[in-house]
C-alpha cells in the first residue's frame, strides 16, 4: 500500500510533459497564455511552471504586452485582458504607464509626480488617485520638504497625439515562447506521448538547441482559417512535422517536430471577442522557411508581417491605425551578423537536425 501524501487521488497517474517524475505537485499551464486571454491549459508541474513563467516566459510576455497595448493604440477594444507597459512615456519629467483598455490605450502616471519652481521649491504635484494624493502631501509634509502643498488628482487620459514604435524583434524568448505553445496545443489535443519523446524539454529547460525561426514563409493558407487580428498554432504532424505560431498577426514563428503519422491541428484565440477553439484540421503542407536569407529578404518579410497587422487591425474596426515601418532589423538569431550577404537563422544546430 502507498504511503498517503504522495499524490492526490485525482493526480494519480498524471504526468508533466516537460520533466522526469518524481513530479511534483501538478498546475494548470495554459496554451495560449492568460496575458493574451487564452482560458484552455494542460497540466505541467509546478516547477516547470514557475521555471518557464521566470524565464523566456516572462521575457516574452513583456514584448507580446507592449504590442497588445500597441494594437489596442489603434483603437481597438482589447480592455478583455487590460496590459499594462510600465514607465513606457515620458512626458514634461512626467513618467506615464500605458494601459490597453476598452476604448484604446490610455497613459497614466507610473508614480506621484512633484512639482518646482526654478528655484527648486515645490510647488505641488500630481498623483493618480485621491487617496495618492493626499498621502503624497503628508508625506512631503512629514520630511519638511513642504510647509504647505496642493497634489492634483489626474485620471488615465487618453492616448492621441502620442506616436508610439512597436518592437517586432524576434528573440530565442519568442522562439522558446512559440514552442511551448505549440507543444501545450499538440499536448491538449492529445498528442502528450510525442511531445514528451520529442526533447523539446530540454529546449524549453535551456539545455538544447531546437531550431526555431522566423517563418519567413508562406502562412497565407492559416491565415485565411483566423479571425483577423487572431492568435494561431498551427501543428501538422508527417514524415517534416512542424508547427507555426502567428500572434497579433504581425509575429511568426516555425517550430521543427519530430516525424509522426498524419495529422494536423489549429489552435485559434481571438484577442478581441475571446473566443478560443482547438481541433483536428485538414493538413496545409507549409514548405519550410529557408534557413538563410539576405537583408533585403528579411526586410521585405517584416514590412509584409507589419503590414498585415495594419491591415488586420483596420478589418477589426481600428480608427487609428500607423503606418508602420521597418526601421531596423533585429533577428535576434544566435549569429548577429550578416555573413556573405545571408543571415542564418534560429539555432545553430538542432536536435532534430543531428538525429536525421
Ligand atoms: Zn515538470
Amino acid at each position: 500500500m502507498k504511503s498517503l501524501g504522495i499524490a492526490r487521488h485525482d493526480e494519480v497517474g498524471e504526468v508533466c510533459p516537460y520533466s522526469d517524475p518524481p513530479f511534483e505537485e501538478l498546475t494548470d499551464d495554459h496554451v495560449f497564455p492568460e496575458f493574451l486571454g487564452g482560458r484552455r491549459s494542460i497540466r505541467v508541474c509546478r516547477d516547470c511552471n514557475s521555471r518557464f513563467g521566470h524565464s523566456f516566459e516572462g521575457r516574452a510576455a513583456k514584448q507580446l504586452k507592449r504590442l497588445q497595448i500597441f494594437v489596442s493604440h489603434f483603437g481597438l477594444d482589447l480592455g478583455r485582458v487590460p496590459a499594462t507597459w510600465p514607465s513606457a512615456l515620458v512626458i514634461d519629467n512626467a513618467t506615464y504607464d500605458l494601459k490597453s483598455g476598452p476604448t484604446g490605450t490610455q497613459y497614466e502616471l507610473a508614480r506621484p509626480l512633484i512639482l518646482r519652481n526654478e528655484a527648486g521649491h515645490i510647488i505641488g504635484g500630481r498623483a493618480r488617485s485621491r487617496a495618492e494624493a493626499e498621502q503624497t502631501a503628508a508625506n512631503m509634509i512629514k520630511k519638511g520638504k513642504a510647509k504647505e502643498i496642493q497634489i492634483e488628482e489626474v485620471a488615465g487620459e487618453s492616448l492621441d497625439g502620442v506616436k508610439l514604435s512597436v518592437d517586432l524583434s524576434y528573440n530565442e524568448d519568442l522562439y522558446k515562447f512559440s514552442a511551448k505553445v505549440a507543444s501545450n496545443a499538440a499536448i491538449l489535443m492529445g498528442f502528450q506521448e510525442f511531445v514528451k519523446e520529442s526533447g523539446i524539454a530540454r529546449y524549453l529547460h535551456g539545455s538544447s538547441g531546437w531550431g526555431a525561426r522566423i517563418a519567413n514563409c508562406d502562412t497565407s493558407s492559416i491565415r485565411a482559417l483566423r479571425p483577423q487580428l487572431s492568435h494561431a498554432v498551427y501543428v501538422e504532424f508527417g514524415p517534416q512535422s512542424y508547427a507555426i505560431v502567428i500572434l497579433f498577426g504581425g509575429l511568426q514563428v516555425y517550430v521543427p517536430l519530430p516525424a509522426a503519422e498524419r495529422r494536423a491541428i489549429l489552435g485559434l484565440l481571438d484577442p478581441i471577442s475571446g473566443e478560443e477553439s482547438f481541433n483536428e484540421t485538414a493538413e496545409l503542407s507549409i514548405s519550410p522557411p529557408p534557413k538563410y536569407w539576405t537583408e533585403a529578404e528579411a526586410r521585405a518579410h517584416l514590412e509584409f508581417t507589419s503590414q498585415c497587422l495594419t491591415k488586420e487591425a483596420i478589418a477589426r474596426g481600428a480608427t487609428r491605425p500607423p503606418d508602420l515601418s521597418v526601421p531596423a532589423i533585429d533577428l535576434g538569431a544566435p549569429v548577429q551578423r550578416w555573413v556573405n550577404g545571408t543571415h542564418r537563422l534560429g539555432e545553430a544546430k538542432s536536435d532534430i537536425e543531428r538525429k536525421a
